[in-house]
């Protein structure tokens, strides 16, 4: 993981701010290195669902006390002042994502403002759900929140940081 510049904030792509914490990760279990840069920038583990899914599941690792760290000690490197982003997916609690309407009600989705999208299609070209088409009445890129699968790909391309994250209709409901 190179995290030399990481994002802090609304990221994916220029919503987010970039943040020098000058490091490198390696590892070759991916739940153990994504554990080890999580708790480099101190945030809370619980909310962080591939993480304590990857445990629960087996995906890698199975506890924290299975993680060995080589190299500088994790004290000396931390992070305190990285902000995380408003958001987080359902606070940690897992449902069936794959469900188009439990995906609407619960997580969040990416939505372009009609006063900064210049329509270069940058989103709709990367989309790998093939979820966006060209643009409705209202100016902007028409999404199928059906068919998409939240990898935040078109936030992270679009030049003009005019996606916006907009909370599911019941997302409130699962914060910790
Ligand atoms: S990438 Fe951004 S600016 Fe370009 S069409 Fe999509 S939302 Fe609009
Ligand atoms: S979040 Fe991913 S799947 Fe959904 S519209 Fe954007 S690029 Fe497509």
């Amino acid at each position: 993981m190179d995290a030399v510049v990481g994002m802090e904030g609304e990221g994916p792509g220029p919503s987010g701010k970039p943040k020098k914490i000058g490091v490198v990760i390696v590892g070759d279990d991916a739940v153990a290195l994504d554990y080890v840069a999580v708790n480099l920038v101190g945030l809370n583990l619980k909310k962080v669902f591939t993480i304590t899914e990857g445990f629960r599941r087996g995906y890698g690792v199975k506890s924290p006390d299975d993680i060995q760290v080589r190299g500088e000690p994790l004290e000396d490197m931390r992070i305190t002042d990285f902000k995380a982003p408003r958001s987080a997916v359902m606070g940690g609690i897992i449902w069936p994502l794959t469900s188009p309407t439990i995906k609407n009600l619960f997580v969040e989705k990416p939505v372009p403002r009609t006063d900064a999208c210049t329509l270069c299609y940058n989103c709709m070209k990367v989309c790998p759900a093939g979820a966006i088409t060209k643009a409705d009445e209202a100016g902007i890129p028409r999404y199928n929140y059906r068919k998409c699968i939240r990898c935040f790909c078109c936030m992270e391309t679009c030049p003009e940081a005019a996606i916006d994250l907009k909370k599911g209709a019941l997302q409130w409901l699962m914060r910790t």
